[in-house]
């Protein structure tokens, strides 16, 4: 085993462990990141979205201008009723200008933050990543934590820091381990996101970011780049396999937007939705963050960028208690902070997009019309909803919790 260590152990390299390990080492703490796959940049595309709130923090770690020339700025959120030639509402982040240093969303996929964080990385000496290396345990006394990981050629280590934290998504085995629940639901329906290479603006006046509602098929549509993001929902009693068949997938496609030639589909995935929050965060030495702490709709795109803010939150907490300048104690408001913010900002404006995209009633659907016109035509109004929309209200909230 290693020898007692200052270092602080990071399950995961996905976009909040790498900006955990960015953060806490640009306070010069030394981190290990282990993670389980070895081909980190061959994964299928998921997050594409990165809001107001988030570019700030990514600027300060030098990463925005890494990823501003390799994504779309997109100022603009286009609200549809499906079938409908002409936008219901459209709300222009510039009402933002006083608010963000950044007043726009950048269009930029999950694995490109995954790739320059790596590369900025790669630059500090105070990181070390181990890919191909699963945390499969650990156990804490009262000075440090032992992290027991495993090879893919099935050697097994042990690894002391002084604390871990657990970013290894969804299905984190630090949230399991200590027998935290995972407090939440899932939707009865399921999820297809289908990544397509085709200009869907030339048929139709889109933005960059289009939510489009309907009661049996809503859709997101998002332009990355050269792809789009077509994200629909699928039939809950269909066999995944016929839902996944290309036949199937092209005939829905034409359905949203019929072209008269076959779509170019680059990627496709089936999930199901959980709107879930972790009880508690933390247990001593060892955090969660990210989507090992709470998991979302992708609906308004809150998985990535509140999960970087759990690690930039958490790199200020942690590191006043590293340089002993602050108990344990502190990592308690980290949880208070960030729990509240997955509860009362990320599930509900998560769960509240979802409502509004599939609402059936005539009634409501008319009021939600006049709504979104009415906030999007008023300044004020176009304000409070893009602050509420872009995270950054959340984080004001946040740091008045004590
Ligand atoms: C299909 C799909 C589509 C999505 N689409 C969107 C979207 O459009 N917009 C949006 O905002 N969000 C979306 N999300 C959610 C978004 O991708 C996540 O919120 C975000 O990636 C969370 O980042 P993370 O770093 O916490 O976890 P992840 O990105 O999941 O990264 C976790 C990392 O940990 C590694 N790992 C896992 N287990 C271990 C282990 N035991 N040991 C070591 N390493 C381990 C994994 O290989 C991975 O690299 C989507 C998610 C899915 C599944």
């Amino acid at each position: 085993m290693a020898p007692a260590d200052d270092r602080v152990l990071i399950a995961g390299a996905g976009p909040v462990g790498l900006v955990l390990a960015l953060c806490l080492a640009g306070r010069g703490h030394r981190v290990l990141v282990v993670e389980k796959l070895v081909g980190l940049l061959d994964q299928v595309r998921r997050a594409g979205t990165i809001h107001a709130a988030t570019l700030e923090m990514l600027d300060d770690i030098g990463l925005y201008e890494r990823l501003e020339p390799r994504g779309i700025v997109a100022p603009l959120v286009h609200y549809w009723d499906r079938g409908d030639a002409e936008p219901i509402a459209v709300f222009d982040h510039g009402v933002l200008a006083g608010d963000a240093r950044f007043p726009h969303a950048l269009q930029c996929d999950r694995l490109k933050v995954v790739e320059e964080a790596l590369k900025t990385a790669s630059g500090s000496d105070l990181i070390e990543i181990r890919t191909g290396t699963e945390l499969v345990g650990f156990r804490q006394d009262h000075d440090s934590v032992v992290a027991v990981a495993e090879t893919a050629a099935g050697e097994r280590e042990e690894l002391r820091g002084t604390h871990l934290v657990g970013c290894e998504g969804a299905h984190s085995v630090v949230r399991k381990q200590l027998g935290i629940e995972f407090e939440g639901f899932a939707f009865p329906d399921r999820t297809m996101t289908l990544s397509v290479l085709f200009d869907f603006d030339s048929i139709q006046p889109y933005g960059y970011r289009n939510y489009i509602l309907d009661p049996v098929e809503w859709a997101n549509l998002f332009k990355w780049t050269d792809l789009w993001r077509v994200v629909l929902p699928a039939d809950v009693n269909a066999d995944e396999d016929a839902l996944l068949d290309d036949d199937v997938i092209e005939a829905g496609l034409q359905r949203f937007h019929p072209t008269g030639q076959r779509y170019e589909v680059v990627s496709k995935s089936l999930y199901t939705v959980h709107q879930r929050v972790a009880e508690t965060f933390r247990a001593g030495r060892v955090l969660l963050a990210g989507d090992a702490a709470h998991v979302n709709s992708p609906i308004g795109a809150m998985g990535m960028n509140s999960g970087i803010h759990d690690a930039v939150n958490l790199a200020s907490k942690l590191s006043p208690v590293l340089r002993r300048e602050a108990g344990d104690a502190v990592l308690d408001r980290y949880v208070r902070q960030r729990r509240h913010v997955a509860v009362a900002h990320v599930q509900a404006i998560t769960i509240r997009n979802k409502k509004l995209m599939a609402e059936a009633d005539p009634e409501v659907r008319r009021r939600n019309r006049d709504e979104l016109r009415r906030a999007a035509d008023d300044p004020v109004l176009a304000r409070e909803f893009l602050l509420r929309a872009s995270l950054i209200s959340s984080v004001r909230e946040a740091a008045g919790i004590d």
